[in-house]
């Protein structure tokens, strides 16, 4: 399915482009996997004119129907070919297979047809009626609109799910779309060119997927006067260098960014149950989810015992081949994150903390990039531990003073993507969720995550939804007509 080395997909061509390839390696053994086409700056700028050409020439944008037949076309493409994708993603991602079930592949595939479902029965046009402003009779109506052109900017951490995200809103809302992908994950976005391209009527220059191991053309993408919004997911500090480059054009941003999400435990709350319910959900694929709960609160006088339940749940959950149905937690990308993570360990102990379990590389993988899943304890939340995003299988367990304590520890975070409570008093529960400054928040293990459900991020999360109907507006403009009438 995915040619050698993967191509681009530049104005309908499958193409490889002017900048020779580079590697996308497989870390859970650090082999080379093989290569990607290096797109160049003159690639991106190709890309950009052939999705302004297909928004300003053709009738993509104003035809829902064809939109809806190709979305359907490629969810159907992507579901042909899920074994060989299913294989490749946890081979480039790292991604443990259960995950593949989910939101790592299967879930996103399906949400391209809500997108469609919604395309379809959206409401493009609502009457407000008549009305005589000034003495001038009219008849008013609101129009709804594609943006324009979309440059997708996005990460390597779920990048079925967040490439999926950007392309099914925007192409359902009726936007061209360049998407650039993270360095790390190339084939994960490639695949798509060559289902686009082979298996979908989407037009030429609709869609264009430009692989680079040059972060420089995402602030191209975002500096180009020709792409009308930016559609960013990444870390909180490229989003404000996205915003940045974004400014000089003023187009529209939206951004979904990094997370320190709280897992705060009431004091009534079945304390097993709920600290290795916390414990293993966020280490899932090596703790590389922006919304995971990664500081755990606990009532002060149960610290001891939490720590003992944490860490016995991380031992067994432990690292382990992502191939394997049972692997929870898996390696992490790449070298890189795995150094950064490892600073994030010294200053943890450097700051004052202990290793409750984990702390360093598992035994046994001398290959790939790995790291134990870790608790670390003894830390307040001024430390840079508590409050950074480590962006790895790395908890910090935080002692509270009761509910109000517990408010304040989870919301004095300069984040606030997601979160989560666990109580047995579910009224004093829910009480203490509608306390929380963030986008999302799970109540005694609730699942948030699906195609109807708005996620995105308050204060430094982010700007702007993702999925749902909020989502799919982000890619929408508003235009209000009047026409004068007798
Ligand atoms: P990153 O910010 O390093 O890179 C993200 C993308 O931005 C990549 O495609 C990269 O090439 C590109 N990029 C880099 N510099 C750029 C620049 N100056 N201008 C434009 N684009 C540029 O993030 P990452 O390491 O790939 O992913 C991990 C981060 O993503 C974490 O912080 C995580 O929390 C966040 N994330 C957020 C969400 C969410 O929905 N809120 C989801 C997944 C990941």
């Amino acid at each position: 399915m995915l040619p050698h080395p993967s191509p681009l997909l530049l104005d309908g061509r499958l193409t490889d482009g002017s900048g020779g390839t580079f590697d996308t390696l497989n870390p859970a053994t650090g082999e080379v996997l093989g290569a990607a086409a290096d797109a160049t700056a003159a690639d991106m700028d190709e890309a950009i004119a052939a999705a302004r050409r297909a928004f300003d020439e053709t009738g993509w944008p104003r035809d829902v129907a064809l939109r809806v037949r190709c979305l359907r076309q490629l969810r159907d493409a992507l579901r042909r070919h899920s074994d060989e994708l299913r294989e490749m993603t946890i081979a480039e991602v790292g991604a443990p297979r259960f995950l593949t079930a989910g939101a790592q592949l299967d879930g996103p595939v399906a949400d391209l047809g809500w997108f469609a479902d919604l395309a379809e029965s959206y409401e493009w046009t609502r009457d407000l009626g008549r009305a005589e402003p000034m003495g001038m009779p009219s008849a008013r109506r609101v129009v709804r609109e594609p943006v324009g052109v979309v440059g997708a900017i996005t990460p390597w951490n779920f990048p079925h799910q967040i490439n999926l995200a950007k392309l099914g809103p925007a192409l359902a809302a009726g936007n061209t779309v360049v998407l650039k992908p993270a360095p790390d994950t190339p084939w994960c976005a490639a695949v798509l060119g060559v289902l686009i391209a082979t298996e979908t009527d989407i037009p030429p220059g609709v869609v264009n997927i430009v692989t680079s191991s040059d972060h420089a053309l995402g602030a191209q993408l975002a500096e180009d006067p020709r792409v009308d919004l930016v559609s960013f997911t990444g870390s909180t500090a490229t989003g404000r260098a996205v915003m940045t480059s974004a400014a000089a054009t003023l187009k529209k941003v939206f951004l979904e960014l990094g997370g320190k999400s709280a897992f705060v435990v009431l004091d009534d709350a079945d304390l097993r149950a709920a600290c290795s319910y916390a414990a293993f959900s966020s280490v899932a694929h090596a703790g590389q989810g922006c919304a995971l709960t990664t500081r755990i609160l606990v009532p002060r006088d149960r610290y001891e015992e939490a720590t003992e339940i944490i860490s016995r749940t991380l031992r067994s959950v432990g690292a382990g081949d992502p191939n394997d149905e049972a692997t929870m937690c898996g390696p992490v990308i790449s070298a890189r994150q795995r150094d950064r993570i490892e600073g994030y360990l010294e200053l943890a102990l450097k700051e004052g903390g202990a290793f409750a379990c984990g702390g360093g590389r598992p035994e046994g993988r001398d290959r790939g990039f790995w790291i134990e899943p870790t608790l670390i304890t003894g830390l307040t939340n001024d430390a840079r531990t508590a409050r950074e995003e480590i962006f790895g299988p790395v908890l910090v367990l935080l002692p509270h003073d009761g509910d109000d304590d517990a408010v304040r520890i989870a919301n004095d975070s300069p984040y606030g993507l997601s979160g989560a409570v666990y109580g047995t008093d579910v009224e004093r529960a829910r009480g203490v969720a509608a306390r929380l400054r963030t986008g999302t928040v799970s109540v005694n293990g609730g699942v948030w995550y699906g195609a109807d459900v708005p996620f995105g991020g308050y204060k430094q999360s982010g700007i702007g939804r993702e999925m749902g109907a909020a989502g799919f507006e982000e890619y929408l403009e508003i235009k209000s007509i009047a026409e004068g009438v007798q």
